[in-house]
């Protein structure tokens, strides 16, 4: 019987179990044994399979995190560690490696497309920060998470007539923040993309707490400053009762949103329609209306674009 095998790697998106599911079902439904390496590439390394069975992934679509775990491994980013990872998986005769992550677990993947590995990515992330898919699985989810997070600290904000600043993740992107920020009026948005003006930050807020609401929200993402580094920029030039927090993990987990299982399921799908066809190397990708891919070389060319257009509509709009 043909074997397959799939991973997950780098930090956790919710939806990969969406995407664990289809691929699992399609490719077991085509006639293929279907493993899961335990971890990720540490898991190829150490050759832990586990044989997904269809009661493993049946109940799975709603689950946030990942069934079969995830790690960074770093010896995979050693040659002995990438030769054994190959080594493994040729000695185990995976007819196709699928990959799900981030941007670093896809260079990993291009790695293994390289030594003759046959491989298909698909994009696990709540950074959005691939720039090839338009949307990567996990993003829509934590989206949701920060927003509803965004306005539980309105309330107490302003019922305190406070100023908040929230630091989300996103590594070096900025679009968990400027998305989140947006959906929940955010008076500031930080992000790494755009230059930090201070003296039109104060002023900006210095405005809204004058005007009407004395309370504000800051949103801040991880790749700019940190929370604290802002509170303090307020505190020392504002009289006003400024608060900083980090939501850290809770933005990771939870159930997947619609958008995040429809994705991870389109996505799962095509994954292992592409392998039935003998297509290898591809990134699957979200246009949109549609699933697609381009090879895993150009997908890791193209660079992650910022939504400037929605940043001035909030700047404009926040009072
Ligand atoms: P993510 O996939 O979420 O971006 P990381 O950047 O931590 O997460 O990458 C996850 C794992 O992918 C790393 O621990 C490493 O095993 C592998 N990896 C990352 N970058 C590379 C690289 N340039 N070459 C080979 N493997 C890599």
């Amino acid at each position: 019987m043909k074997k397959v095998l799939v991973l997950t790697s780098g930090g956790d998106a919710p939806g990969m179990n969406a995407a664990i599911r289809a691929i699992t079902i399609s490719a077991m439904n085509a006639g293929f044994a279907v493993f899961g390496a335990i971890g990720g590439y540490s898991g190829v390394i150490n050759g832990e399979f586990k044989k997904l069975t269809i009661k493993d992934v049946e109940n799975i679509i709603q689950l946030g995190g990942t069934i079969i775990k995830s790690s960074r491994c770093p010896e995979f980013m050693t040659d002995e560690g990438f030769n054994k990872a190959v080594q493994v998986i040729n000695k185990n005769k995976f007819e196709c490696v699928f990959v799900l992550g981030g941007d670093g677990s896809t260079r990993g993947a291009l790695k293994l497309s390289q030594a003759g590995i046959n491989v298909i990515t698909l994009p696990c992330t709540i950074d959005n920060d691939m720039g090839y898919t338009r949307k990567s699985i996990g993003f829509d989810t934590a989206l949701n998470t920060i927003t509803g997070l965004l306005g539980n600290v309105r309330d107490t904000s302003s019922a305190h007539d406070r100023v908040c600043v929230i630091e989300v993740m996103g590594r070096h992107s900025g679009d968990l923040a400027l998305y989140s920020g947006l959906s929940a009026g955010a008076e500031y948005i930080i992000v790494p993309e755009l230059k930090f003006d201070q003296k039109e930050f104060i002023q900006k807020i210095n405005k809204s707490i004058n005007t009407g609401e004395k309370c504000a929200l800051v949103v801040v993402a991880e790749g700019a400053f940190k929370a604290e580094q802002v509170q303090q920029i307020i505190n020392d030039n504002l009289k006003v009762d400024a608060k900083s927090m980090n939501l850290g993990y809770v933005q990771r987990g939870g159930s997947p949103s619609v958008v995040d299982r429809v994705l991870a399921t389109k996505m799962g799908y095509k994954a292992t329609e592409l392998m039935l066809s003998g297509n290898y190397n591809c990134a699957i990708r979200d246009t949109g209306l549609t699933v697609d891919f381009v090879s895993i070389q150009e997908a890791l060319e193209k660079h992650d674009k910022f939504d400037n257009v929605a940043y001035i509509i909030n700047n404009s709009l926040s009072i």
